[in-house]
Protein backbone atom coordinates (compact mmCIF):
# COMPACT_ATOMS: atom_id res chain seq x y z
CA UNK A 1 0.00 0.00 0.00
CA UNK A 2 2.81 2.46 1.06
CA UNK A 3 4.72 1.54 -2.03
CA UNK A 4 1.86 1.93 -4.22
CA UNK A 5 1.12 5.14 -3.01
CA UNK A 6 5.17 6.79 -3.47
CA UNK A 7 5.26 5.18 -7.28
CA UNK A 8 3.51 7.89 -8.85
CA UNK A 9 5.87 10.31 -6.62
CA UNK A 10 8.71 8.88 -7.57
CA UNK A 11 6.96 8.82 -11.36
CA UNK A 12 6.85 12.56 -11.14
CA UNK A 13 9.85 13.20 -9.47
CA UNK A 14 11.56 11.65 -12.39
CA UNK A 15 9.27 13.21 -15.01
CA UNK A 16 10.41 16.72 -13.09
CA UNK A 17 13.76 15.91 -13.22
CA UNK A 18 14.14 14.73 -16.59
CA UNK A 19 12.37 17.88 -17.94
CA UNK A 20 14.77 20.23 -15.88
CA UNK A 21 17.75 18.55 -17.57
CA UNK A 22 16.51 18.93 -21.15
CA UNK A 23 15.66 22.19 -20.75
CA UNK A 24 18.69 22.97 -19.03
CA UNK A 25 20.88 20.95 -21.89
CA UNK A 26 18.83 22.97 -24.43
CA UNK A 27 20.04 25.90 -23.65
CA UNK A 28 23.22 25.20 -22.43
CA UNK A 29 23.47 23.68 -26.29
CA UNK A 30 21.96 27.28 -27.64
CA UNK A 31 24.16 28.99 -26.08
CA UNK A 32 27.21 27.00 -27.01
CA UNK A 33 25.75 27.99 -30.83
CA UNK A 34 25.54 31.19 -29.97
CA UNK A 35 29.31 31.30 -28.80
CA UNK A 36 30.29 29.59 -31.85
CA UNK A 37 28.82 32.22 -34.19
CA UNK A 38 29.70 34.92 -32.20
CA UNK A 39 33.19 33.64 -32.48
CA UNK A 40 33.20 32.95 -36.64
CA UNK A 41 32.23 36.97 -36.56
CA UNK A 42 34.43 38.09 -34.13
CA UNK A 43 37.36 35.70 -36.57
CA UNK A 44 35.89 37.29 -39.85
CA UNK A 45 36.14 40.56 -38.77
CA UNK A 46 40.32 40.22 -37.37
CA UNK A 47 40.60 38.46 -40.39
CA UNK A 48 39.14 41.57 -42.65
CA UNK A 49 41.12 43.86 -40.19
CA UNK A 50 44.34 41.54 -41.18
CA UNK A 51 43.61 41.80 -45.08
CA UNK A 52 43.56 45.75 -44.97
CA UNK A 53 46.98 45.59 -43.44
CA UNK A 54 48.20 43.52 -45.93
CA UNK A 55 46.74 45.35 -48.62
CA UNK A 56 47.68 48.61 -47.43
CA UNK A 57 51.67 47.55 -47.13
CA UNK A 58 51.30 46.08 -50.66
CA UNK A 59 49.96 49.42 -52.18
CA UNK A 60 53.22 51.06 -50.94
CA UNK A 61 55.50 48.93 -53.03
CA UNK A 62 52.60 49.95 -55.87
CA UNK A 63 53.06 53.20 -54.81
CA UNK A 64 56.95 53.31 -55.09
CA UNK A 65 57.02 51.40 -58.39
CA UNK A 66 54.89 54.48 -59.89
CA UNK A 67 57.50 56.46 -58.58
CA UNK A 68 59.93 54.60 -60.29
CA UNK A 69 58.18 54.68 -63.56
CA UNK A 70 58.28 58.40 -63.56
CA UNK A 71 62.72 58.40 -63.20
CA UNK A 72 63.83 54.95 -64.23
CA UNK A 73 67.46 55.68 -63.64
CA UNK A 74 68.49 54.56 -60.27
CA UNK A 75 71.89 54.73 -58.33
CA UNK A 76 72.62 53.94 -54.61
CA UNK A 77 71.96 57.41 -53.05
CA UNK A 78 68.69 57.91 -54.99
CA UNK A 79 66.79 54.84 -54.14
CA UNK A 80 67.82 55.13 -50.43
CA UNK A 81 66.17 58.43 -50.73
CA UNK A 82 63.38 56.94 -51.62
CA UNK A 83 63.06 54.34 -49.93
CA UNK A 84 64.47 55.83 -46.57
CA UNK A 85 61.05 57.47 -45.05
CA UNK A 86 58.73 54.76 -46.31
CA UNK A 87 60.27 52.02 -44.36
CA UNK A 88 60.95 54.10 -40.82
CA UNK A 89 57.14 54.58 -41.15
CA UNK A 90 56.33 50.90 -42.01
CA UNK A 91 57.34 48.16 -39.41
CA UNK A 92 56.22 45.35 -41.29
CA UNK A 93 58.54 46.42 -44.07
CA UNK A 94 61.68 44.79 -43.66
CA UNK A 95 63.59 45.93 -46.90
CA UNK A 96 62.62 47.21 -50.35
CA UNK A 97 65.61 45.99 -53.25
CA UNK A 98 66.22 47.30 -56.74
CA UNK A 99 66.80 44.39 -58.55
CA UNK A 100 67.93 44.10 -62.45
CA UNK A 101 67.83 42.01 -65.03
CA UNK A 102 71.16 40.71 -66.50
CA UNK A 103 71.83 39.40 -69.13
CA UNK A 104 74.84 37.17 -69.36
CA UNK A 105 76.78 39.00 -71.58
CA UNK A 106 76.77 41.97 -69.27
CA UNK A 107 77.31 40.04 -66.48
CA UNK A 108 81.37 41.13 -66.31
CA UNK A 109 80.65 44.85 -66.68
CA UNK A 110 78.01 44.97 -64.33
CA UNK A 111 80.40 43.27 -61.74
CA UNK A 112 82.34 46.29 -62.54
CA UNK A 113 80.23 48.80 -62.23
CA UNK A 114 79.00 48.02 -58.78
CA UNK A 115 82.47 47.56 -57.91
CA UNK A 116 83.28 51.03 -57.97
CA UNK A 117 81.07 52.11 -55.38
CA UNK A 118 81.29 48.70 -53.46
CA UNK A 119 84.37 47.13 -53.52
CA UNK A 120 84.25 43.29 -54.05
CA UNK A 121 80.89 43.82 -55.36
CA UNK A 122 79.96 39.95 -56.87
CA UNK A 123 76.95 37.94 -58.45
CA UNK A 124 76.16 35.46 -55.68
CA UNK A 125 74.04 32.54 -55.15
CA UNK A 126 73.34 29.74 -52.56
CA UNK A 127 75.08 26.38 -52.60
CA UNK A 128 73.49 23.77 -50.65
CA UNK A 129 75.83 23.69 -47.59
CA UNK A 130 73.94 27.43 -47.74
CA UNK A 131 76.98 29.40 -47.99
CA UNK A 132 76.92 31.88 -50.75
CA UNK A 133 78.88 31.43 -53.54
CA UNK A 134 79.69 33.28 -57.21
CA UNK A 135 76.99 32.44 -59.41
CA UNK A 136 77.01 29.62 -62.13
CA UNK A 137 76.82 30.21 -65.82
CA UNK A 138 73.25 31.12 -66.83
CA UNK A 139 71.54 33.02 -69.37
CA UNK A 140 70.02 35.77 -67.27
CA UNK A 141 70.37 37.22 -63.81
CA UNK A 142 68.30 39.69 -61.26
CA UNK A 143 71.04 40.12 -58.42
CA UNK A 144 69.99 42.40 -55.51
CA UNK A 145 71.27 45.93 -56.66
CA UNK A 146 70.50 48.32 -54.13
CA UNK A 147 68.73 47.07 -50.77
CA UNK A 148 67.35 49.42 -47.66
CA UNK A 149 67.92 49.43 -45.25
CA UNK A 150 71.36 48.25 -45.87
CA UNK A 151 73.06 47.46 -42.73
CA UNK A 152 71.31 44.22 -41.63
CA UNK A 153 70.48 43.87 -45.31
CA UNK A 154 74.26 43.66 -46.58
CA UNK A 155 74.95 40.43 -47.30
CA UNK A 156 72.06 40.46 -49.68
CA UNK A 157 73.93 42.40 -52.19
CA UNK A 158 74.67 40.82 -55.35
CA UNK A 159 72.61 38.10 -54.48
CA UNK A 160 70.39 36.89 -57.22
CA UNK A 161 67.09 36.31 -57.16
CA UNK A 162 67.16 34.10 -60.60
CA UNK A 163 68.89 31.06 -58.86
CA UNK A 164 66.16 29.97 -56.88
CA UNK A 165 63.58 27.58 -58.40
CA UNK A 166 60.53 28.94 -56.85
CA UNK A 167 61.77 32.51 -56.98
CA UNK A 168 62.60 32.40 -60.10
CA UNK A 169 58.97 31.03 -60.86
CA UNK A 170 57.68 34.07 -59.14
CA UNK A 171 59.64 36.56 -61.19
CA UNK A 172 58.68 35.32 -64.34
CA UNK A 173 55.10 35.51 -63.80
CA UNK A 174 55.25 38.86 -62.54
CA UNK A 175 57.18 39.95 -65.72
CA UNK A 176 54.61 38.24 -67.90
CA UNK A 177 51.63 39.32 -66.33
CA UNK A 178 52.73 43.11 -65.36
CA UNK A 179 51.34 42.11 -61.74
CA UNK A 180 53.40 42.06 -58.43
CA UNK A 181 53.80 38.33 -57.28
CA UNK A 182 54.46 36.74 -53.96
CA UNK A 183 56.53 34.30 -53.02
CA UNK A 184 55.66 31.50 -50.59
CA UNK A 185 56.85 32.08 -46.81
CA UNK A 186 60.28 32.71 -45.92
CA UNK A 187 62.00 32.62 -42.59
CA UNK A 188 63.41 35.51 -41.72
CA UNK A 189 66.50 35.02 -40.07
CA UNK A 190 68.00 38.47 -38.68
CA UNK A 191 64.45 39.01 -36.98
CA UNK A 192 63.45 37.82 -33.53
CA UNK A 193 61.42 34.67 -33.28
CA UNK A 194 62.56 33.49 -36.57
CA UNK A 195 59.48 35.70 -37.86
CA UNK A 196 58.13 34.78 -41.70
CA UNK A 197 58.02 37.02 -44.10
CA UNK A 198 57.27 37.16 -47.64
CA UNK A 199 58.67 38.71 -50.90
CA UNK A 200 56.85 40.59 -53.37
CA UNK A 201 58.15 40.64 -56.87
CA UNK A 202 56.53 44.07 -58.75
CA UNK A 203 58.14 44.31 -62.53
CA UNK A 204 59.47 47.13 -64.17
CA UNK A 205 59.18 47.74 -67.97
CA UNK A 206 60.24 50.50 -70.16
CA UNK A 207 56.83 52.67 -71.36
CA UNK A 208 53.48 50.94 -70.47
CA UNK A 209 53.81 47.41 -72.83
CA UNK A 210 50.31 45.70 -73.10
CA UNK A 211 50.98 42.37 -73.95
CA UNK A 212 53.34 39.53 -73.07
CA UNK A 213 56.06 40.33 -76.02
CA UNK A 214 55.62 44.09 -75.33
CA UNK A 215 56.32 42.87 -71.72
CA UNK A 216 59.51 40.42 -72.58
CA UNK A 217 61.32 43.53 -74.71
CA UNK A 218 60.55 46.36 -72.17
CA UNK A 219 61.29 44.37 -68.98
CA UNK A 220 64.12 45.37 -67.25
CA UNK A 221 63.66 44.63 -63.50
CA UNK A 222 61.70 44.19 -60.22
CA UNK A 223 61.23 46.22 -57.69
CA UNK A 224 60.93 43.98 -54.34
CA UNK A 225 59.34 44.10 -50.90
CA UNK A 226 60.00 42.51 -48.20
CA UNK A 227 57.45 42.07 -45.52
CA UNK A 228 57.08 40.70 -41.79
CA UNK A 229 54.06 38.53 -41.52
CA UNK A 230 54.12 38.90 -38.00
CA UNK A 231 54.05 42.94 -37.99
CA UNK A 232 51.27 42.78 -40.44
CA UNK A 233 48.80 40.80 -38.10
CA UNK A 234 50.23 42.83 -34.98
CA UNK A 235 49.85 46.13 -36.45
CA UNK A 236 46.09 44.80 -37.59
CA UNK A 237 44.72 42.67 -34.63
CA UNK A 238 47.51 42.81 -32.37
CA UNK A 239 45.37 43.99 -29.16
CA UNK A 240 42.20 42.54 -30.56
CA UNK A 241 43.19 38.73 -30.76
CA UNK A 242 41.74 37.34 -27.26
CA UNK A 243 44.01 35.68 -25.02
CA UNK A 244 42.52 32.36 -25.23
CA UNK A 245 42.13 32.45 -29.00
CA UNK A 246 44.43 30.73 -31.53
CA UNK A 247 45.01 32.97 -34.83
CA UNK A 248 47.23 32.05 -37.57
CA UNK A 249 47.76 33.04 -41.33
CA UNK A 250 48.24 29.83 -43.28
CA UNK A 251 49.37 29.51 -47.08
CA UNK A 252 47.44 27.23 -48.65
CA UNK A 253 48.51 28.12 -51.99
CA UNK A 254 51.14 25.19 -52.53
CA UNK A 255 50.40 21.28 -51.97
CA UNK A 256 51.40 21.89 -48.03
CA UNK A 257 50.07 24.22 -45.93
CA UNK A 258 52.40 26.58 -44.31
CA UNK A 259 51.79 28.70 -41.41
CA UNK A 260 53.16 32.27 -41.87
CA UNK A 261 51.91 33.49 -38.58
CA UNK A 262 50.43 32.30 -35.13
CA UNK A 263 49.64 34.50 -31.96
CA UNK A 264 50.29 31.52 -29.16
CA UNK A 265 51.62 28.31 -29.24
CA UNK A 266 49.67 25.76 -31.64
CA UNK A 267 50.57 23.27 -30.03
CA UNK A 268 49.21 23.73 -26.79
CA UNK A 269 46.58 21.27 -25.52
CA UNK A 270 43.92 23.86 -24.84
CA UNK A 271 43.18 24.58 -28.25
CA UNK A 272 39.48 23.19 -29.31
CA UNK A 273 39.86 21.81 -32.61
CA UNK A 274 36.61 20.77 -33.05
CA UNK A 275 35.77 24.32 -33.70
CA UNK A 276 38.49 25.43 -35.74
CA UNK A 277 36.86 28.38 -37.97
CA UNK A 278 38.73 29.46 -41.42
CA UNK A 279 38.02 32.30 -42.68
CA UNK A 280 39.10 32.84 -46.41
CA UNK A 281 41.32 35.96 -47.59
CA UNK A 282 41.04 37.22 -51.13
CA UNK A 283 44.21 36.54 -53.36
CA UNK A 284 47.24 38.34 -51.55
CA UNK A 285 49.29 39.13 -54.90
CA UNK A 286 48.77 36.05 -56.46
CA UNK A 287 48.70 33.90 -52.82
CA UNK A 288 45.76 31.92 -51.49
CA UNK A 289 45.82 33.14 -47.63
CA UNK A 290 43.45 31.69 -45.04
CA UNK A 291 43.11 32.62 -41.39
CA UNK A 292 42.68 29.64 -39.18
CA UNK A 293 41.07 30.03 -35.66
CA UNK A 294 40.32 27.82 -32.75
CA UNK A 295 39.20 29.07 -28.96
CA UNK A 296 40.47 27.44 -25.83
CA UNK A 297 37.48 26.23 -23.56
CA UNK A 298 38.28 29.14 -21.35
CA UNK A 299 36.78 31.60 -24.16
CA UNK A 300 33.68 29.07 -23.94
CA UNK A 301 33.76 29.27 -20.13
CA UNK A 302 33.97 33.14 -19.89
CA UNK A 303 31.15 33.71 -22.67
CA UNK A 304 28.12 31.26 -20.81
CA UNK A 305 25.72 32.63 -18.73
CA UNK A 306 24.25 30.89 -15.27
CA UNK A 307 20.52 30.57 -16.84
CA UNK A 308 21.00 26.55 -17.42
CA UNK A 309 22.92 26.18 -14.48
CA UNK A 310 19.82 28.06 -12.53
CA UNK A 311 17.33 26.31 -14.87
CA UNK A 312 18.64 22.89 -13.63
CA UNK A 313 19.08 24.28 -9.88
CA UNK A 314 15.37 25.90 -9.10
CA UNK A 315 14.05 22.78 -11.47
CA UNK A 316 15.23 20.00 -9.25
CA UNK A 317 14.64 22.17 -6.11
CA UNK A 318 11.56 22.72 -7.41
CA UNK A 319 10.82 19.22 -8.00
CA UNK A 320 12.13 18.34 -4.66
CA UNK A 321 9.61 20.69 -2.60
CA UNK A 322 6.98 18.94 -4.98
CA UNK A 323 8.25 15.34 -3.65
CA UNK A 324 8.17 16.27 -0.15
CA UNK A 325 5.02 17.87 -0.26
CA UNK A 326 3.56 14.85 -1.78
CA UNK A 327 5.23 12.46 0.75
CA UNK A 328 3.77 15.01 3.94
CA UNK A 329 0.38 14.81 2.60
CA UNK A 330 0.50 10.97 1.90
CA UNK A 331 1.81 10.69 5.40
CA UNK A 332 -1.48 13.35 6.72
CA UNK A 333 -3.66 11.18 4.07
CA UNK A 334 -2.27 7.81 6.25
CA UNK A 335 -2.70 9.63 10.03
CA UNK A 336 -6.25 10.46 8.81
CA UNK A 337 -7.16 7.01 7.70
CA UNK A 338 -5.91 5.42 10.39
CA UNK A 339 -8.04 8.11 12.70
CA UNK A 340 -10.75 7.48 10.65
CA UNK A 341 -10.72 4.10 11.38
CA UNK A 342 -10.37 4.48 15.18
CA UNK A 343 -13.28 6.58 15.10
CA UNK A 344 -14.90 3.62 12.91
CA UNK A 345 -13.62 1.18 16.05
CA UNK A 346 -15.52 3.42 18.84
CA UNK A 347 -18.71 4.05 16.55
CA UNK A 348 -21.42 2.14 17.36
CA UNK A 349 -22.88 2.12 13.94
CA UNK A 350 -22.15 -0.51 11.50
CA UNK A 351 -20.76 1.44 8.24
CA UNK A 352 -22.19 -1.20 5.51
CA UNK A 353 -25.83 -1.39 6.83
CA UNK A 354 -26.62 1.16 9.21
CA UNK A 355 -27.16 -1.53 11.99
CA UNK A 356 -26.05 -1.46 15.51
CA UNK A 357 -22.58 -2.99 15.23
CA UNK A 358 -21.03 -5.44 17.23
CA UNK A 359 -19.65 -3.49 19.62
CA UNK A 360 -23.11 -1.34 20.46
CA UNK A 361 -24.74 -5.45 20.64
CA UNK A 362 -22.22 -6.72 22.95
CA UNK A 363 -22.90 -3.39 25.72
CA UNK A 364 -26.33 -3.46 25.32
CA UNK A 365 -27.04 -7.27 25.35
CA UNK A 366 -24.91 -6.76 28.86
CA UNK A 367 -26.83 -3.67 29.91
CA UNK A 368 -30.60 -5.14 29.18
CA UNK A 369 -29.35 -8.54 30.78
CA UNK A 370 -28.35 -7.26 34.07
CA UNK A 371 -31.37 -4.90 33.75
CA UNK A 372 -33.94 -8.21 33.06
CA UNK A 373 -32.34 -9.87 36.02
CA UNK A 374 -33.10 -6.98 38.03
CA UNK A 375 -36.74 -7.17 37.16
CA UNK A 376 -36.52 -11.02 36.81
CA UNK A 377 -37.55 -10.73 33.47
CA UNK A 378 -36.42 -13.22 30.45
CA UNK A 379 -34.26 -11.76 27.88
CA UNK A 380 -34.99 -13.33 24.23
CA UNK A 381 -31.59 -13.42 21.69
CA UNK A 382 -32.07 -14.17 17.61
CA UNK A 383 -29.15 -15.22 15.93
CA UNK A 384 -29.48 -14.75 11.83
CA UNK A 385 -27.24 -16.37 9.13
CA UNK A 386 -27.82 -15.91 5.69
CA UNK A 387 -27.63 -19.19 3.74
CA UNK A 388 -25.24 -19.98 1.40
CA UNK A 389 -23.71 -16.33 1.25
CA UNK A 390 -20.69 -17.76 0.22
CA UNK A 391 -21.55 -19.11 -2.44
CA UNK A 392 -23.23 -15.92 -3.52
CA UNK A 393 -20.58 -13.91 -3.01
CA UNK A 394 -18.43 -16.17 -5.00
CA UNK A 395 -20.78 -16.68 -7.90
CA UNK A 396 -22.18 -12.68 -7.80
CA UNK A 397 -19.45 -10.84 -6.64
CA UNK A 398 -18.62 -8.58 -3.50
CA UNK A 399 -20.56 -5.90 -4.41
CA UNK A 400 -23.85 -7.75 -4.93
CA UNK A 401 -23.13 -9.51 -1.55
CA UNK A 402 -22.85 -5.96 -0.19
CA UNK A 403 -26.38 -4.91 -1.78
CA UNK A 404 -27.77 -8.24 -0.50
CA UNK A 405 -26.43 -7.80 3.17
CA UNK A 406 -28.15 -3.94 2.82
CA UNK A 407 -31.52 -5.59 1.64
CA UNK A 408 -31.32 -8.06 4.35
CA UNK A 409 -31.05 -5.59 7.04
CA UNK A 410 -33.72 -3.57 5.81
CA UNK A 411 -36.09 -6.05 5.68
CA UNK A 412 -35.16 -7.29 9.66
CA UNK A 413 -35.46 -3.54 10.22
CA UNK A 414 -38.82 -3.42 9.17
CA UNK A 415 -40.11 -6.80 10.89
CA UNK A 416 -38.49 -5.27 14.76
CA UNK A 417 -40.56 -2.36 15.37
CA UNK A 418 -40.34 -2.12 19.39
CA UNK A 419 -38.05 0.41 19.95
CA UNK A 420 -36.18 -1.27 23.25
CA UNK A 421 -35.44 -4.34 20.61
CA UNK A 422 -32.28 -4.30 18.76
CA UNK A 423 -31.32 -5.75 15.96
CA UNK A 424 -27.37 -5.61 15.22
CA UNK A 425 -24.86 -6.87 12.63
CA UNK A 426 -23.41 -9.47 14.40
CA UNK A 427 -20.28 -10.28 11.91
CA UNK A 428 -20.40 -11.12 8.06
CA UNK A 429 -23.34 -12.19 7.57
CA UNK A 430 -24.88 -12.97 10.31
CA UNK A 431 -27.57 -10.33 12.34
CA UNK A 432 -28.79 -10.72 15.98
CA UNK A 433 -31.67 -9.38 17.36
CA UNK A 434 -32.18 -8.63 21.33
CA UNK A 435 -36.17 -8.71 22.72
CA UNK A 436 -36.25 -7.98 26.13
CA UNK A 437 -39.40 -8.36 27.72
CA UNK A 438 -40.57 -10.75 24.65
CA UNK A 439 -42.10 -13.79 24.86
CA UNK A 440 -43.39 -14.52 21.31
CA UNK A 441 -39.60 -14.30 20.21
CA UNK A 442 -40.04 -17.73 17.71
CA UNK A 443 -42.60 -15.51 16.77
CA UNK A 444 -40.62 -12.93 15.32
CA UNK A 445 -37.63 -15.12 14.50
CA UNK A 446 -40.53 -16.63 11.88
CA UNK A 447 -41.18 -13.20 10.66
CA UNK A 448 -37.70 -12.64 10.39
CA UNK A 449 -37.04 -15.68 7.83
CA UNK A 450 -40.60 -15.20 6.30
CA UNK A 451 -39.14 -11.66 5.44
CA UNK A 452 -36.21 -12.59 3.75
CA UNK A 453 -37.40 -14.92 1.57
CA UNK A 454 -39.90 -12.48 0.52
CA UNK A 455 -37.57 -10.12 -1.14
CA UNK A 456 -36.56 -12.56 -3.26
CA UNK A 457 -33.38 -11.89 -4.46
CA UNK A 458 -32.20 -14.21 -6.46
CA UNK A 459 -29.36 -17.38 -5.42
CA UNK A 460 -29.11 -19.50 -7.81
CA UNK A 461 -26.14 -21.14 -6.00
CA UNK A 462 -28.38 -21.54 -2.55
CA UNK A 463 -29.71 -25.17 -2.40
CA UNK A 464 -32.46 -24.90 0.01
CA UNK A 465 -34.12 -22.06 -2.45
CA UNK A 466 -33.83 -20.29 -5.63
CA UNK A 467 -33.59 -16.62 -3.47
CA UNK A 468 -31.93 -15.49 -0.71
CA UNK A 469 -33.25 -17.70 2.58
CA UNK A 470 -31.60 -17.41 6.36
CA UNK A 471 -31.65 -19.47 9.16
CA UNK A 472 -32.34 -18.31 12.74
CA UNK A 473 -31.84 -20.03 15.89
CA UNK A 474 -33.63 -18.45 19.13
CA UNK A 475 -33.53 -18.20 22.68
CA UNK A 476 -35.27 -16.77 25.40
CA UNK A 477 -33.89 -17.11 29.13
CA UNK A 478 -34.93 -16.11 32.57
CA UNK A 479 -31.91 -13.75 33.66
CA UNK A 480 -31.41 -15.02 37.64
CA UNK A 481 -27.76 -15.10 39.45
CA UNK A 482 -27.64 -18.75 38.49
CA UNK A 483 -27.58 -18.10 34.22
CA UNK A 484 -25.31 -15.32 32.87
CA UNK A 485 -25.75 -13.70 29.14
CA UNK A 486 -22.46 -16.02 27.74
CA UNK A 487 -24.96 -18.67 28.49
CA UNK A 488 -27.77 -16.82 26.18
CA UNK A 489 -25.17 -16.44 23.99
CA UNK A 490 -24.07 -20.00 23.45
CA UNK A 491 -27.80 -21.42 23.22
CA UNK A 492 -29.11 -19.07 20.52
CA UNK A 493 -25.82 -20.43 18.65
CA UNK A 494 -27.09 -23.60 19.12
CA UNK A 495 -30.14 -22.94 18.01
CA UNK A 496 -29.04 -22.07 14.83
CA UNK A 497 -26.76 -24.32 14.44
CA UNK A 498 -29.71 -26.63 14.86
CA UNK A 499 -31.44 -24.53 12.41
CA UNK A 500 -28.49 -24.98 9.97
CA UNK A 501 -28.69 -28.98 9.86
CA UNK A 502 -32.37 -28.77 9.73
CA UNK A 503 -32.06 -28.33 6.41
CA UNK A 504 -31.48 -24.23 6.44
CA UNK A 505 -34.13 -21.61 5.66
CA UNK A 506 -36.07 -22.32 8.79
CA UNK A 507 -36.23 -21.28 12.13
CA UNK A 508 -34.54 -23.61 15.87
CA UNK A 509 -35.20 -22.79 19.32
CA UNK A 510 -33.40 -24.03 22.12
P1 LIG B 1 -23.94 -21.37 5.44
O1 LIG B 1 -25.10 -21.61 4.55
O2 LIG B 1 -23.48 -22.54 6.19
O3 LIG B 1 -24.15 -20.19 6.34
O4 LIG B 1 -22.74 -21.01 4.47
P2 LIG B 1 -22.25 -19.58 4.09
O5 LIG B 1 -21.60 -19.68 2.78
O6 LIG B 1 -23.36 -18.59 4.19
O7 LIG B 1 -21.28 -19.27 5.30
P3 LIG B 1 -19.72 -19.03 5.33
O8 LIG B 1 -19.38 -18.64 6.75
O9 LIG B 1 -18.98 -20.14 4.70
O10 LIG B 1 -19.45 -17.80 4.46
C1 LIG B 1 -19.82 -16.49 4.82
C2 LIG B 1 -19.45 -15.58 3.71
O11 LIG B 1 -19.98 -14.29 3.95
C3 LIG B 1 -17.97 -15.39 3.62
C4 LIG B 1 -17.78 -14.02 3.15
O12 LIG B 1 -17.43 -14.05 1.79
C5 LIG B 1 -19.19 -13.40 3.23
N1 LIG B 1 -19.14 -12.10 3.91
C6 LIG B 1 -18.89 -11.84 5.22
N2 LIG B 1 -18.96 -10.48 5.43
C7 LIG B 1 -19.27 -9.89 4.25
C8 LIG B 1 -19.46 -8.53 3.82
O13 LIG B 1 -19.39 -7.59 4.60
N3 LIG B 1 -19.77 -8.33 2.53
C9 LIG B 1 -19.88 -9.37 1.63
N4 LIG B 1 -20.18 -9.10 0.37
N5 LIG B 1 -19.65 -10.61 1.99
C10 LIG B 1 -19.39 -10.91 3.29
MG1 LIG C 1 -21.89 -17.51 8.99
MG1 LIG D 1 -24.17 -18.28 6.12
Amino acid sequence: MRHKALLPILLLALIGLGISVALSRSLYLAESKTISIEFRAEIDQLASAFEREVVLNLEILHALKAAVNVMPEMNETRFRLMTRDILQRSPAIQAFAWAPVVPRENLESFELEQQVWSPGWLLTEREESGSLVPVVDRQWYVPVQYIEPLGQNRPALGFDLASEQSRLAALSLARDTGRMVATAGITLVQEAGNQQGFLVFAPLYRGEPENLEQRHDSHYGFLNGVFRVGELATQSVGLAVHDNVLFRVVDTTGEINHVLYSNVDPDEQRWLNTMVYQSFLPNIAGRSWIIEAMPAEAYITQRRGYLPGLVLVFGSLFVALLVIYSLVSLSRNRELQEAKQELEKMSLTDGLTGLANRRHFDTFLDREWLLARRQKKALALIMLDIDFFKAFNDEYGHPAGDACLQQVAQALQAVIHRPTDLLARYGGEEFAIVLPQTDNAEAVAEACRAAVEAIGIRHDFSRVAPVVTISVGVCTLAATTATDVDQLKIQADQALYLAKGAGRNTVAGC
